[in-house]
């Protein structure tokens, strides 16, 4: 679908502050929080006290470095010793107004009147008019009401529609005229299929004209098919519910997710929690500025990700997540740069002629060297020029070369191989 021309309507003032603004902003946010927190939470205040690190040393984001990361298994063990919040409360508990659940289980409060989710459906176009199914669930998991009061705030009819079965889902949306879905791409297509099936055509008989999606990643093949053949303009948003909710959304341009002002975003490496630069993949770790009742101090998500600084015609002004591309469980370091599994797989299966495929990462000389093992299918025509071409696409996916390819016969790697294999000794 086209990107439309002409000015874009933004939901907040934050969403354009020059670059220079937004780092005093983050900074000064991030000082107050880290102040409330130490003071509040006794949790924090361990954190802080066996690293050394006094809360007014930290002042900027750079500063964060000197903290750990808090990672999930941390907070189900620090709940677990601490019932129930494990010590990252900093309001009283009789001011706490809600509470949900994530497997863990983790307790997470959470208050009303927080709007950011808003800005992401508002970029996505939900606006008075839209009535839209939030297929997100209500119980215990944040998604559900939070949608919902997003989607209220942006002005939309919402329909309390939760999980469930899709027929009734099917008839609800073609009774109420819905405009709007919320929910995961996988999901919508579900939804999609059944309606066909049932003898509708989707296109004609359904009014869906735009969709949210988060939970999962929207491959580009789907989104086309949703675009092209549905006409249903899609956003998604990344979103992570321990520290609170969304982190990042798509604007118009579709190209990367915005991060989000109540949030404090870092990219840093898995192993040493140091922050990494633009394009450079690594961990998204997570604080948040805006919510007032929990002191958590950089979540670590274990999705890997990377960010970039160029500026979006769109008008928002904040940096861009560019893509999730898989767990840091999943990822290597090979000179410096993390390979994820998943996103050189799909560089190396995007080429049709490669039957199956194992990367060895190895050691020569004291240099990491990367070997791509490939099992071609029959007739696949020149190795060498499928080798170059193939090792464009790798670097312009995962920002480095692989150093020799190893074309093995038919049947020697298993179906269900490791895709990468650190073969390193470091002695
Ligand atoms: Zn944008």
């Amino acid at each position: 679908m086209a990107v439309k021309a002409g000015p874009e309507e933004f939901f907040d003032k934050l969403e354009v502050m020059p670059a220079e603004t937004r780092q005093k902003y983050l900074n000064r946010k991030l000082a107050q929080t880290v102040a409330r927190a130490y003071r509040q939470a006794p949790a924090v205040k361990k954190i802080f006290d066996k690293a050394g690190v006094s809360p007014t040393q930290v002042k900027t984001v750079k500063d964060l470095e000197r903290l750990p990361v808090t990672r999930k298994t941390d907070l189900i063990e620090l709940q677990k010793k601490k019932p129930p919040y494990g010590g990252f409360l900093t309001i009283p508990p009789e001011d706490v107004e809600r509470v949900f659940m994530s497997p863990g289980p983790i307790y997470e409060i959470q208050h009303s009147g927080i709007k950011w989710f808003a800005k992401s459906f508002w970029a996505a176009g939900f606006r008075k008019g839209d009535v839209v199914v939030n297929t997100f669930t209500y119980h215990m998991s944040p998604a559900g009401v939070l949608f919902h009061e997003a989607l209220r705030d942006c002005g939309a009819t919402v329909v309390v529609m939760g999980t469930g079965n899709t027929e009734i889902q099917i008839q609800t949306m073609r009774d109420l005229k819905v405009t709007g879905f919320v929910g995961t791409p996988t999901f919508l297509m579900t939804v999609i299929k059944r309606a066909e099936e049932m003898g509708h055509k989707f296109r004609q008989d359904f009014a869906v004209k735009r969709a949210w999606f988060t939970g999962e990643m929207l491959p580009a093949s789907l989104r086309k098919t949703f675009e092209e053949e549905y006409g249903i303009d899609t956003r998604q948003a990344y979103a992570v519910t321990e520290p609170g909710g969304a982190i990042a959304y798509e604007c118009r341009q579709k190209s990367g997710m915005h991060l989000m002002d109540e949030y404090v975003v870092e990219i840093v490496d898995p192993e040493t929690g140091k922050q990494l630069g633009p394009g450079e993949i690594g961990e998204i770790v997570v604080t948040p500025i805006h919510n007032k009742a929990w002191g958590l101090i950089r979540f670590g998500t274990g999705d890997m990700s990377a960010y970039t600084t160029e500026v979006c015609p769109c008008g928002r002004t904040a940096n861009r997540l560019t893509g999730i591309v898989g767990r840091a469980g999943d990822a290597i370091k090979v000179r410096g740069m993390f390979v994820v599994a998943r996103q050189a797989e799909q560089a190396i299966l995007s080429f049709d002629q490669v039957a199956r495929f194992q990367i060895v990462v190895g050691r020569r000389e004291h240099r990491d060297e990367m070997t791509l093992r490939l099992e071609l299918k029959p007739e696949a025509g020149e190795p060498d020029k499928l080798a170059e071409d193939l090792n464009r696409k790798f670097h312009d996916v995962c920002r480095i070369k692989i150093d020799r390819f190893d074309f093995v016969d038919e049947g020697t790697l298993p179906a269900e191989c490791k895709k990468i294999v650190d073969e390193r000794t470091w002695r």
